[in-house]
């Protein structure tokens, strides 16, 4: 075994698991959803602050844990093709309807407007997330001549 091959063993043994799909910031539950300094990667709330603050992040991310968990569901249940939709509304009836998805709202937009929600929750955005509607789109310099009669 070269020098180089048993640094690079025994380096690895020093890193702990760590689920690559969680963010890097310490003690914070969260899927990683957006790349940051160093090749890593941390959830939308570490992303949105410089690293000298994520402890605090941190801090007030974890008061949101049923939301985080929450997301989460969501992500599975829209991947298992089950009944998001349903869940979402008992989820927050009687408590925030706001959050409950709109009509035609679907399941990638509405996970990223509960993302949005979570920002909002912590303080690191000012306003609410609005859903967002499919939008309509037009293509350019499309003509159709085939049934001219
Ligand atoms: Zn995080």
């Amino acid at each position: 075994m070269s020098n180089a091959f048993r640094a690079l063993a025994k380096q690895r043994e020093a890193v702990p698991e760590v689920n690559p799909a969680q963010c890097v910031a310490f003690g914070c539950r969260c899927r990683a959803t957006t790349s940051v300094e160093g090749g890593k990667w941390a959830c939308g709330a570490h992303a949105h602050v410089p690293s000298d603050r994520w402890d605090g992040v941190s801090h007030k991310v974890s008061d949101h844990k049923l939301l985080i968990e929450f997301i989460d569901e969501m992500r599975d249940m829209e991947r298992a093709r089950q009944d998001w939709r349903g869940f979402a509304q008992q989820f927050w009836a009687n408590s925030d309807e706001y959050c409950m998805p709109v009509e035609r709202e679907n399941a990638v937009p509405y996970q990223n407007r509960m993302r949005g929600e979570l920002l909002h929750r912590v303080g690191l955005i000012a306003k609410r997330p609005a859903p967002r509607l499919p939008q309509v789109v037009k293509t350019r310099g499309f003509r159709f001549e085939g049934l001219v009669a």
